[in-house]
């Protein structure tokens, strides 16, 4: 099933001082997809990101919601490089934060919040602050809060890139878990290959000055994955082609 979801055209942006952010960018987003954007620093990545979230608008161009009568789904999970969490709160207020700002009181949604901590594997860390938690559980607490609405789109700009190898490639299996059970369509910002190739079934490969698509790769490969398909000829081929595309993007 490839239902259209997002439908960029001819999307541009312009900032205020004159930067061209990116620059005619056409591509069309399938619902329930995993889509990595891949580039190098400033190649406009959080900037398309932010387009569609809805947060910033394109200069030019259009981006449609075929899937939801053009709509833009209200409820769009966000989770930065950053954990952003409330020093002062607890895990749990953190997470009940999006239902706060929508009125909805701590007590009836307590088992939501409670069942988003464990999706991330945090259940015994509600009361816990977020001083006490490594920089994993950190990024676990801002996932549960993203998701604790159950949003149908999940945007990550580049949310593992501050973590240590290990910590990141547990976070990226668990993420490829709770895609396969969530039915989201995740759109998925990071500058490293290995991710790129690792978890999606498609990759963007931008380029900068002005950023824009060079190379739009469906990812060969089956879900669900384990750490086993990064020793497959498969993976190492794949890895090596969108290597060399970068390579060669970034020496021009
Ligand atoms: P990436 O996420 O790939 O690193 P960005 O989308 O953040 O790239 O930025 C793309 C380009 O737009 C960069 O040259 C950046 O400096 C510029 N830029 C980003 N945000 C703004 C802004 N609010 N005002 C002016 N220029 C910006
Ligand atoms: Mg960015």
């Amino acid at each position: 099933m490839t239902t259209p979801l997002i439908d960029l055209q001819g999307v541009s942006k312009t900032y205020d001082n004159g930067t061209l952010a990116l620059s005619d960018v056409s591509t069309i987003i399938t619902q329930g997809s995993f889509l990595s954007l891949l580039g190098p620093s400033g190649c406009g990545k959080s900037t398309l990101l932010r387009i569609i979230a809805g947060l910033i608008s394109p200069t030019t161009g259009t981006i449609k919601w075929p899937a939801t009568n053009d709509a833009r789904p209200d409820d769009i999970g966000f989770v930065f490089q950053e954990a952003t969490l409330m020093p002062w709160a607890s895990v749990l207020e953190n997470v009940y934060l999006p239902l706060k700002l929508r009125g909805k009181s701590l007590k009836d949604v307590k088992p939501q919040l409670m069942d988003a901590l464990s999706r991330v594997g945090l259940a015994d860390f509600a009361s816990a602050f977020p001083r006490e938690l490594s920089g994993g559980m950190k990024m676990r607490v801002s996932i549960a809060r993203a998701l604790v609405t159950r949003p149908p789109v999940l945007l990550m700009d580049e949310p593992f890139a501050a973590l240590d190898e290990f910590t990141r490639e547990k976070l990226d299996d668990d993420l490829l878990a709770l895609w396969e059970s969530e039915n989201w369509t995740v759109i998925f910002v990071t500058h490293s290959v290995y991710e790129s190739v690792y978890l999606s079934e498609r990759v963007l490969v931008m380029d900068a000055r002005p950023g824009r698509i060079l190379h739009d790769l469906t990812i060969d490969a089956s879900h669900p994955r384990d750490r086993k398909f990064r020793t497959t000829p498969d993976y190492i081929r794949q890895y090596s082609e969108i290597s060399d595309a970068l390579r060669h993007d970034v020496e021009a």
